[in-house]
């Protein structure tokens, strides 16, 4: 689904896997990224999107997980080594990929486990900007939901986005939610 020029919605309930978040396609120039990658359980379609979107020669160089939960980085191996990108996570939701961590990352909630995710940069600071193609997509860590979810901005067609993604919670003891950090997020 096309929202501007350069801006896709290519997973969803209604697009992919009625179990996958949203995740968005932004192309900058001569290369693009994903923003989130759904639960992996329709990697055909999401791929299929994708290639409806962006001409062959346009590579997606970056993969940018919003936070850790099942319903957004289940399908981020997948992605991967279909694509060949690098995975970007705040290093604090990174933890709960790397040790395949099925409760952190809510994988549980969907009867599923986590499989260890190597994250390829880890974010640490409160706001670090990724260089995608000709431009960059800037990140802002917004702890609450997750202890290191990620707010996203790109600046393109003469507008600024924000990914807010899951910054509205919910908030459970399960995915290390704070409610102080979350309400500062807001
Ligand atoms: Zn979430």
């Amino acid at each position: 689904m096309q929202i501007t020029q350069n801006l896709w919605q290519v997973a969803g309930p209604e697009l992919t896997s009625p179990e996958d978040a949203a995740a968005y396609l932004v192309r900058l120039g001569p290369a693009a990224a994903l923003i989130d990658a759904g639960c992996g359980e329709a990697i055909r379609d999401l791929l299929a999107n994708i290639g409806r979107a962006l001409p062959p020669e346009v590579p997606v160089t970056h993969l940018l997980l919003t936070h850790c939960h099942f319903d957004h980085s289940g399908g981020a191996e997948a992605v991967r080594g279909h694509l060949g990108c690098r995975i970007v996570a705040h290093q604090l939701d990174a933890a709960f990929l790397e040790a395949g961590d099925s409760a952190a990352t809510a994988a549980s909630w969907y009867g599923r486990r986590m499989t260890p995710l190597r994250i390829d940069l880890k974010i640490e600071g409160p706001q670090q900007a990724i260089p995608v193609g000709h431009g960059e997509i800037q990140a802002y860590h917004c702890p609450g939901h997750s202890p290191g979810s990620l707010v996203f901005t790109v600046d393109i067609d003469g507008q600024k986005i924000l990914f807010g993604q899951d910054i509205h919670g919910p908030l459970h003891p399960s995915l290390r939610s704070n409610r102080t950090d979350y309400l500062r997020s807001l």
